[in-house]
């Protein structure tokens, strides 16, 4: 080091499919963390969660070293353990004994060594991805109507539309640039009208046009009846649908859907049909409201038969929009990272496909047909039908529906390797090796976004301790294992090689195409910058990769899509946090958002269930059952029920919503419905609550109810349980692990009630609330009291210390009741007026739908 600043950094957020540019500076305080002005997806933007990158690449828990059966071993001997271990299960039992199950955080050069591996040279296409419960659907559907899985615009096509409508996606939550796009577009021309159809009043709908608050599943329905009224109006384009077949088909099937189980008044039925159908400049995005769905690929079809219908694809401010989840679900699709798809865009199923492949990669094998998707091939591990699988940077113990039996399989298989950043996940758990792996900010390679992009993801720190690149380890097995074809030095080679592979591909009428950079060199590929792959918009010229040329409408059955059951439980995902929260909840500032899990239900559900306001509810379905906090809302309708995916055994043991969720799967695309599952709810009558705060993080207890996250200085948790503790003082003891600290304490046993105080020098370092109901505490200032001098044990701040409440703008730190406060004095009643006064909302914005939403309730209390 010369003591000269580090060079700034541009790379690419690893979060949500937007895939924002980055500019990333470590210094000795951290690193710096901006939006990338010059990245074509967020042109500066970042949200709270990219803007809280610096946050995350702490070592606390970051996994340092090889381990077999938890002993530090050497790569060396780790790498030869998994090669030998495979070798011998395809050897025993063949090739289909063996299975990968990847993830849309891996880089495109992992993914293309991982799938090569697999399918050229392993023989078996059992490689699957957790891609496959994000955007399977969308895959299936664009191959049915196109031929190819081609998005067909980009992102500016949102900005250029005269009509936005967004399909059961919460884009202010999950996409939050685009969503800051579109509604800087709408603010910069009001007359861009812009609808959300989602069963959910989420965040997405405040502010928009029109909200069709759809009965779940029912989407291909209303488009069914939006293309018989486009007949009906004779706004088909009947020259464009000289390249369109099955246009007959799809009307029929059409015709046979009844709006009325869309559940929607028939008057917005109408007005809806009427906006879209007389306008030109139309785009419909979607994400997994449409995706994870049993009929996923069928509301895909019929979204996609109406803009075949009118010709109103591939044009400036026309198109269907896919929306991806994860940061590379897009490079997954490229390199064939699912099952039932090869490299480039190559067909599995084509034998002219494979033999292309096959000779490509001078491989020995090759699978011959799809191999298993994500619900079989965990399935097929718990039928100890696949003995040996590698797991690469996801937590299928937590995010595949039916989880616990996803658990109980992967613990009865003889050999499980995990790769990942740390072995703090409940997937990592059931590892026989652990292998190290580098994270955002060390990691070297390229990922694609939503809109086709592929961008660099640069290192701009050291991999810790023994931590290794995937590809690397990928590569180094495949080597073990006697196989050619995997000596690459750096992931530039990898990258040369994908590319060179598309030319191949394209050769057989393949729409990927970036052969020009076959030949790049390291310096090239480390100056390489962002760009759309293929054309910048496909399909208005009428050409399509199937095999006459055409596209194909696709007939969509009216199917109900509902399972019966008194309640329905949707589930999603948080502002804040991102899937098992492996990185988000190291941030403070992003833990404070919604720092509890939850389930949102309606008001009458609520009292039929004898919920009240922060109640605890019981979750229950024949795969599992859960603990949440109420959280009553008419932003759910009646019977339906909404929450989080994120919570694991390490925050929140009785929060892993997707053990409830039955695996039941569209038969297109394999990708399960995460959204309607049949639960029953019970009032959890629980004898005491608790909230505690400690310095140290406190040991997830699965007796009753638990719940940690992150504060600044230490963690805060929510407790409940039905067996009163004999001692309370005792129970704080061995909570906090401070069986000798002295403590202060107040104890009321007539109400019930108990507060503890545990100081280490003057200073607070842990604190413990107890009580027979509900806590009313004023908990934002119990936690900043924690490391502090001042007491805490009022649980409310004295008479001239404002409690801030929850966290609204994770950015600037602005609490609920400061916001409130300053829309009560008259002096902040618009969005813009808090941002003067208060700086909500001014930086990444993604807190704007909230504020939007307190001012709407101040209004209707003032009304009323
Ligand atoms: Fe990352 Fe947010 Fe951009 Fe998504 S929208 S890529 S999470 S900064």
């Amino acid at each position: 080091m010369d003591g000269s600043p580090a060079p700034v950094i541009r790379t690419t957020c690893p979060y949500c499919g937007v895939g924002c540019g980055v500019l990333a500076r470590p210094t000795p305080a951290g690193v710096e963390i901006a939006g990338d002005p010059d990245h074509p997806a967020n042109k500066g933007r970042l949200c709270s969660k990219g803007l809280a990158l610096g946050e995350t690449l702490g070592l606390d828990d970051r996994l340092l070293e090889p381990r077999v059966h938890g002993r530090k071993v050497s790569w060396d001997s780790a790498l030869s353990l998994v090669a030998e271990r495979f070798a011998e299960t395809i050897r025993d039992h063949g090739p289909d004994s063996v299975a990968l199950y990847v993830s849309g955080q891996l880089l495109t050069e992992d993914y293309y060594v991982a799938n090569k591996l697999m399918k050229g040279f392993i023989g078996s296409a059992n490689i699957d991805t957790n891609s496959r419960l994000c955007m399977a659907s969308s895959v299936a559907g664009h191959k049915r109507a196109f031929g190819s899985d081609t998005v067909p615009g980009q992102y500016d096509d949102l900005e250029l539309a005269d009509v936005v409508v967004l399909v059961g996606s919460n884009l202010a939550w999950c996409h939050p640039v685009i969503y800051q796009r579109l509604i800087a577009a709408k603010a910069a021309r009001p007359a861009l009208k812009i609808v959300v159809i989602d069963p959910r009043r989420t965040a997405t709908c405040d502010g928009v046009d029109m909200h069709l608050a759809i009965a779940p599943g029912q989407d291909a329905t209303l488009f069914n009846g939006l293309l018989v009224h486009l007949a009906t109006e004779r706004a088909l384009n009947r020259d464009y649908l000289e390249n369109v077949t099955g246009v007959g088909d799809a009307l029929r099937a059409a015709r046979e859907s009844d709006l009325a189980e869309t559940g929607l008044p028939q008057g917005q039925i109408e007005a809806f049909f009427r906006l879209w159908t007389g306008t030109e400049k139309v785009v419909t995005l979607w994400s997994q409201g449409v995706n994870q769905s049993r009929v996923g690929t069928d509301k895909v079809n019929a979204i996609i038969n109406c803009h075949l219908a009118t010709g109103r694809i591939g044009k400036p401010g026309m198109g269907t929009f896919s929306i991806t989840g994860q940061p590379n679900a897009m490079g997954g699709r490229e390199v064939g990272g699912l099952a039932n798809m090869l490299a480039c865009h190559l067909d599995i199923e084509r034998s002219d496909h494979r033999d292309a492949v096959q000779c490509f990669w001078a491989s020995p094998t090759m699978a011959q047909q799809p191999g298993l998707k994500a619900v079989d091939m965990f399935r097929a591990v718990g039928a100890g039908k696949i003995k040996a699988i590698w797991i690469i940077h996801t937590n299928p113990v937590v995010t595949m529906p039916e989880a616990d039996i996803v658990r109980a399989a992967l613990d009865l298989c003889p050999f499980v390797v995990v790769s990942d950043v740390t072995a703090a996940t409940d997937t990592a758990r059931c590892a026989h090796v652990l292998l190290p792996a580098a994270g955002w900010g060390e990691k070297d390679g390229t990922v694609t976004n939503s809109e086709r992009r592929i961008s660099r993801q640069r290192p701009f720190i050291e991999p810790p301790g023994e931590a290794r690149p995937d590809w690397w380890a990928l590569c180094q097995v495949a080597q073990r294992m006697g196989f050619a074809g995997f000596d690459h030095t750096g992931p530039h080679e990898i990258f040369a090689e994908h590319a060179a592979l598309s030319g191949v591909a394209a050769a057989l009428g393949g729409d990927f195409d970036i052969s020009a950079h076959a030949g790049i060199t390291r310096e090239n590929y480390d100056a390489l910058v962002p760009f759309i792959w293929g054309k910048i918009r496909f399909f208005a010229d009428g050409r399509f990769h199937t095999p006459d040329g055409k596209a194909r409408m696709v007939p969509v059955a009216a199917e109900p899509a509902t399972p019966p059951g008194r309640y329905r439980l949707n589930t999603g995902r948080n502002r804040d946090q991102w899937h098992t929260m492996t990185r988000t909840a190291k941030s403070p500032r992003l833990s404070q958002h919604l720092a509890e899990p939850y389930l949102e239900i309606h008001p009458d559900d609520a009292h039929e269930v004898g919920l009240s306001a922060a109640d605890l509810v019981k979750l229950r379905s024949p795969h599992g059952t859960a603990i949440l906090r109420a959280l009553i809302t008419d932003r759910v309708r009646r019977g339906e029920v909404f929450a989080p995916m994120h919570w694991t055994s390490q925050n929140a043991p009785m929060a892993r919503i997707d053990a409830l969720v039955a695996a039941q799967t569209d038969p297109m695309s394999g990708q399960p419905d995460l959204k309607a599952s049949a639960i029953e709810l019970f009032r959890y009558d629980a004898a005491w609550y608790a909230f505690a705060v400690s310095a140290q993080p406190l040991t997830a207890n699965s007796t009753g109810y638990f719940a940690q996250m992150k504060t600044m200085n230490g963690w805060r948790a929510e407790l409940a349980g039905r067996t009163v503790p004999d001692d309370w003082q005792a129970f704080a003891r061995t909570l906090f692990a401070l069986p000798e600290m002295p403590v202060a304490s107040v104890i009321d046993a007539k109400k019930g009630t108990a507060r503890f105080a545990f100081h280490e020098g003057g200073r607070l370092i842990a604190a413990l609330f107890i009580s027979r109901r509900p806590l009313v505490l004023a908990r934002d200032h119990i936690v900043a009291g924690l490391l502090g001098e001042q007491g805490v044990l009022a649980g409310q701040p004295g008479g001239d210390q404002a409690d801030s409440g929850a966290t609204v703008c994770s950015c600037l730190n602005v609490g609920v009741n400061t916001i409130r406060a300053a829309i009560e004095s008259g002096r902040a009643m618009s969005v813009e007026a808090i941002g003067r006064h208060l700086g909500a909302g001014t930086n990444c914005g993604s807190c704007r739908p909230e504020l939007t939403d307190l001012l709407a309730k101040y209004a209707r209390l003032a009304a009323e």
